[in-house]
């Protein structure tokens, strides 16, 4: 059992439910069970498998086998438990959880002495039909069959394929499909559709210079200022944002990379305890994207943050349970973010946003943080802050 300090043991062997098994609750059990290895843990999450989602755009390479990992595994791992249901969240929800400390959860009574929402952030949706494909799409399909099977549809005439948002996610689908049709020798025509005037805009300038070069030479056309306003059976219908022409351009599919949706996020002071109402719910812990700390750490939308706010909580709780009552405030800055640009190239920074790096050295940061999260996933915490 590991030494987590201002932690003395009252030695009441404690209940934790977890709403959400992505990378914030996985962090929070692995460190929990770490520190207090009797805690009784129950992750609630309406997936059968823990998705490794930072990877997803890797399915046009590898199998989207390869990112899941069973919670079935992960419960005889770690020895915890695994209920596979949605939970629906609400403030009111929460004040009645802390008040009676348990939560019904189908015909079942779960009591807690604490319970840590991670529900994430959902991504925001376009409209639904078989050739316009979301994030939702690809945690069911590798992007390989997905892309495979729509071109193959088609395969009459000059094929058009769109992505729709520049932002991280965007670009590295963006990159992956260009590798992924060159791999199989289609001539389908790539286009990138974004709302602003640059790709990337939350990372320095240099990141969208260096991306707007390999576009080019990759020869996916751009359109900037551009909104998405629908896609039917062979084109998509666009806005120009500045004089708010409605135009159309020849398409087959667009993948839609909108962002997230700013809802269900909870607010949490400096610890990790939902605020409520200005007040603080004490038995209620709240992290990643589902969550905003009011410290001076980063609210980043990032795995980085959520696993940094998960471990947090974790000990948090250990502390809040035990005979000190200390608790330690969320002062975390991410510490780099690597952007893939298919399998060979990347940009990133790392320190500070002025320190940029790009190609083989930046696709190995990321190998090195992803890796660390596959150990943590092992039980193996090897994060040094
Ligand atoms: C393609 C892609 C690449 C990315 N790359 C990076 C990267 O390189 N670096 C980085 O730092 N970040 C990256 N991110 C962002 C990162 O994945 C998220 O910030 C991170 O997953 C947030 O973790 P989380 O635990 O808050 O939420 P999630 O990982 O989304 O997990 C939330 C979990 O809660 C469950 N859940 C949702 N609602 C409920 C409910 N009502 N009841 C019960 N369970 C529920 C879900 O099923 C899910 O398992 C990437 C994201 C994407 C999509």
């Amino acid at each position: 059992m590991a030494f987590l300090p201002f932690y003395i043991s009252k030695h009441k062997k404690l209940k934790v439910v977890i709403i959400g098994g992505g990378y914030a609750g996985i962090a929070a059990m692995v460190t929990l069970l770490r520190y207090a290895p009797d805690t009784d843990v129950i992750i609630i999450d309406p997936r059968m498998q823990h998705l490794k989602i930072t990877h997803l755009h890797e399915t046009f390479r590898y199998p989207l086998t390869d990112l899941l990992v069973p919670f079935s595994d992960i419960a005889s791992r770690f020895g915890c438990r695994h209920i596979a249901t949605s939970i629906i969240l609400d403030h009111d929800k929460l004040q009645e959880w802390q008040n009676k400390k348990k939560l019904t959860v189908g015909d079942e009574q779960v009591d807690f002495d604490y319970l840590l929402v991670a529900s994430g952030c959902a991504g925001k949706l376009g409209d639904h039909s078989d050739n316009v494909l979301s994030l939702e799409n690809f945690m069911v399909s590798a992007g390989s069959s997905l892309l495979t099977n729509l071109l193959f549809n088609n395969n009459q005439r000059e094929q058009s394929i769109s992505v729709v948002g520049g932002g991280a996610t965007g670009i590295q689908f963006l990159f992956e499909i260009r590798q992924f049709i060159t791999r199989i020798r289609s001539k389908a025509h790539l286009r990138l559709i974004h709302s602003g005037d640059h790709v990337l805009e939350q990372f320095p300038p240099s990141f969208n210079s260096y991306v707007q070069i390999l576009l080019r030479d990759m020869d996916i056309a751009f359109y900037p200022n551009t909104y998405y306003r629908g896609q039917n059976s062979s084109s998509i219908l666009l806005t120009d944002k500045k004089t708010e022409n409605l135009f159309e351009l020849p398409s087959d599919v667009s993948f839609l990379f909108l962002g997230k949706k700013q809802q269900n996020i909870f607010i949490a002071n400096a610890f990790g305890q939902v605020l409520d109402d200005q007040k603080f719910l004490p038995n209620i812990f709240v992290a990643g994207d589902c969550s905003y700390y009011q410290s001076l750490g980063s609210n980043a939308l990032t795995a980085q943050s959520a696993v940094r706010k998960g471990r947090l909580v974790a000990r948090n709780i250990l502390r809040h349970s035990g005979l000190i009552g200390l608790l330690e405030p969320y002062l975390h800055h991410d510490l780099g973010y690597v952007v893939s640009l298919g399998p060979s190239d990347a940009i990133g920074w790392l320190g500070t946003m002025r320190n940029s790096v790009t190609g083989m050295s930046a696709l190995a940061i990321k190998e090195i943080v992803e890796a660390q999260y596959d150990f943590l996933l092992e039980g193996i915490d090897t994060y040094l802050v």
